[in-house]
């Protein structure tokens, strides 16, 4: 028996009219949460990293299975998707790792959301701007190499230092740095940056007279190669969703990822063109003989961008190849054979025993892993499984 996506109609008909869709491997995200948690002593927390919609994903459900796989806390880019998770229903601790408005301190406090901080400026209009003076929970960020945000001088942390002095309501729950080059082979960059950090940790812990409590350095790269430099927390990113950071450190990870992202179509329209018939935008393409040209109603609205051209799609098994411009909503494959209207057809994902990674398509785009995901647009519903189970859709388009 061929194994080709899931019969989305038996459960899912009435949440989607559309016959393209992504599905999100929940246990995969779960097991991947796990494998890591085992690799870890057990004072080291994770925070799952569910920023840009959980990659992608669907921050929402994401979040869920990683905390039922055990992380401990969420990281997201920005205090929208935040309050979208506290909205969700989620009381997790999160911490944004990007820019808060210090005008908005006040707000991410209410809703228990703890920000980052790295700038005396910064503070003073967050202190300006409170009205309850209430707990503002933040996290110092040190920039050791990144070169993004963060302290990057001993002045910089001895006039942030005073200020948390100052206003006490700034309640200091961590100190954290981000890795440039934790995903590379060469390790001297990092090892420089693990340094820097090491050093602000301890001339911040001594200007405030107190120990941080929480201290982290580690993207999903760095937990998964660098056993001594955990601290007491991990940022699991990319990972988490069952891919390698790049493509070097792939054969270095410690344990096999779970991919939970896969993206399927079905076929439109069967036709059989003459030969020398041109196709799409431009007819680019011309039939070299008598060919099985498909129709697939997935386009660059979608995210599926006109890149995509040339590359491979798995039908019954089989890679096909799209020919043509990719439209808006629509692409052609050339076929090997006549198929049915309704064949499903995977872009991202298996069949039978053939895959297409989603570092295949990130290689046919000359890009990272990251981006793919990320770039498949909110047109498309997303399907939560299960335990094999459909259990959610995620459609933006048309909400139920
Ligand atoms: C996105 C992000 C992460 C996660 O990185 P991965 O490589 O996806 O594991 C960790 N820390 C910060 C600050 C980030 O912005």
């Amino acid at each position: 028996m061929l194994e080709v996506g899931i019969h989305m109609h038996d459960s899912t008909g009435d949440l989607f009219y559309r016959d393209t869709w992504v599905e999100v491997d929940l246990d995969a995200i779960e097991a991947n949460v796990r494998q890591l948690k085992k690799l870890l002593p057990s004072n080291v927390q994770v925070m799952a990293v569910v920023k840009a919609n959980g990659y992608g994903h669907g921050a929402v459900q994401v979040a869920e299975a990683a905390m039922e796989a055990g992380a401990d806390m969420l990281g997201v880019a920005l205090l929208d998707e935040a309050l979208a998770l506290r909205k969700a229903g989620i009381v997790a601790p999160i911490l944004v790792l990007g820019y808060v408005r210090p005008e908005n301190a006040d707000l991410a406090a209410e809703n228990n959301i703890a920000v980052t901080v790295f700038q005396r400026e910064w503070l003073e209009k967050a202190a300006a701007a409170t009205k309850s003076q209430q707990k503002i929970t933040c996290h110092i960020k040190i920039d050791t190499g990144m070169g993004r945000l963060g302290i990057r001088t001993a002045e910089e942390g001895k006039a942030l230092v005073n200020l948390l002095k100052k206003y006490p309501f700034f309640e200091v729950q961590g100190i954290f740095t981000h890795f440039a080059t934790a995903d590379e082979l060469n390790t001297s960059y990092q090892e420089n940056q693990q340094k820097l950090f090491a050093a602000a940790v301890a001339e911040i812990e001594r200007l405030l007279e107190k120990e941080i409590p929480v201290k982290h350095c580690s993207n999903s790269a760095a937990a998964l190669r660098f056993s001594d430099q955990y601290y007491n927390l991990i940022r699991f990113g990319i990972s988490m969703y069952g891919l390698s950071p790049s493509r070097e450190i792939k054969p270095l990870l410690p344990f096999p990822l779970q991919e939970a992202f896969s993206l399927h179509s079905k076929i439109t329209r069967v036709k059989q063109m003459p030969e020398g018939a041109g196709i799409s935008y431009g007819a680019t393409y011309k039939t070299s003989e008598e060919e099985w040209i498909g129709t697939i109603p997935i386009g660059y609205a979608d995210g599926w961008i006109r890149a995509n051209s040339g590359g491979e799609v798995l039908v019954k098994g089989k890679k096909a190849t799209i020919v043509g411009r990719i439209c808006m909503d629509q692409l052609m494959i050339t076929l090997p054979e006549k198929v049915d209207v309704g064949t499903v057809v995977t872009l991202i994902g298996k069949q039978g025993s053939v895959r297409i990674s989603m570092d295949d398509v990130a290689a046919r785009l000359n890009t990272i892993n990251y981006e793919i995901p990320c770039t498949i647009t909110a047109r498309v519903p997303r399907v939560y499984r299960k335990n094999g189970k459909v259990i959610d859709c995620e459609n933006n388009v048309f909400p139920s």
